[in-house]
């Protein structure tokens, strides 16, 4: 067993405490009707219980677990399967779609993956697929924004180049890692982080523990059979900007990691961004070279029995999500034909 941490513990038993809107009247009935059999995978990074998560100065980059709860309930009430990457490549390889299914895949996976995520999952008795980047528990990869977000949101005040800024209101909290984040959302990102924690006192190897999935946790996972292990990269690099030696090293030696610490010849594969312009045809192929059997993106849409296992489209969840409505958009295939016509691809 692995330590629990002081912020993120969510009890399975408890109730979702909100409701979470009631599903358009008829929507799900006619899409039924008219698309048939269908699959819809979705993924999200990070999740916090209601009462936490209005507090995260990064809200949106975390599903409310009391909205996944509901999901999960809401999904089997309408009949959805939920299987396994695995499971659902088959059935897309042998255009066996004779019912409806989703997929879930947590991207990344932080600690909150092992402690609050899979339990869900395991409380539903259904499938869920992580995708790791292996530089997380590896702690190759530094966690430059959960850093920041654990110091705007533990803290009265934080130190900057320019001097102290206290933090009196989630609003501030919020307004302070939006400045920030965007400041270091370059290469440079990593220097710019040490640096603050320098500023302010934070041990970068203690803040990376108490935010990354480790190793341990995921051996425990792995040998859980609703548990399904798939390759994120080593260190969530875009893969498009890369050489071809360099994105096949990303692709293939995450693999290779999660057989050397796991055992698991990882067989499912996830884009890091995932949208047209971070992995195309040539990604694409060099995913299929490297032994993964499908390779999922974040371009929305449903999958039918002529999807391409190598680029499955996937519908990204994120605290904005907090509506069943916005769901049985999403499982009609309403918000992809929308994304399309925006040229969000
Ligand atoms: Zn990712």
């Amino acid at each position: 067993m692995v330590a629990q941490s002081q912020t993120q513990n969510y009890n399975v038993d408890e109730r979702p405490v909100k409701s979470f809107g009631t599903p358009l009247p008829g929507l799900a009935e006619i899409a039924d009707r008219l698309l048939g059999p269908r699959g819809c995978l979705f993924t999200f990074h990070r999740a916090a219980t209601s009462g936490v998560w209005e507090t995260l100065p990064n809200r949106n980059f975390y599903l409310n677990l009391d909205f996944l709860d509901a999901l999960l309930s809401y999904l089997r009430r309408r009949d959805w399967d939920v299987v396994t990457m695995e499971d659902a490549a088959q059935r897309i390889r042998t255009g066996r779609l004779a019912r409806k299914f989703v997929n879930f895949s947590v991207d990344d996976c932080y600690r909150d993956t092992y402690e609050a995520v899979v339990p869900l999952f395991r409380r539903h008795g259904v499938p869920v697929t992580l995708f790791v980047t292996t530089g997380i528990p590896d702690q190759t990869l530094p966690l430059i924004f959960a850093g920041l977000e654990d110091a705007l949101l533990t803290r009265d005040s934080v130190v900057l180049e320019d001097g102290a800024r206290s933090l009196g209101t989630t609003a501030e909290r919020r307004a302070l890692y939006e400045q920030l984040a965007k400041q270091w959302d370059t290469p440079d990102g990593p220097t710019h982080y040490s640096h603050f924690c320098h500023l302010n006192g934070i041990d970068e190897h203690a803040m990376h523990v108490k935010h990354a999935i480790s190793w341990d946790m995921l051996e425990e996972l792995a040998n859980d059979p609703l548990v399904e292990i798939g390759g994120h990269t080593v260190s969530h690099s875009r893969i498009s900007s890369l050489s071809d030696d360099g994105a096949m090293e990303e692709i293939e030696g995450c693999r290779r990691r999660l057989m050397a610490r796991l055992g698991v010849p990882a067989r499912h594969f996830a884009f890091p961004y995932g949208r047209a312009a971070d992995c195309g045809p040539r990604d694409f192929e060099i995913t299929a070279t490297a032994g993964f059997v499908s390779a999922s993106t974040t371009r929305k849409g449903l999958v039918g029995p002529d999807a391409r296992t190598d680029r499955l489209p996937r519908i990204t969840l994120n605290g904005g999500h907090q509506s069943l409505t916005m769901i049985d958009a999403h499982l009609s295939g309403m918000t992809a034909v929308l994304a399309r016509a925006l040229g969000r691809v």
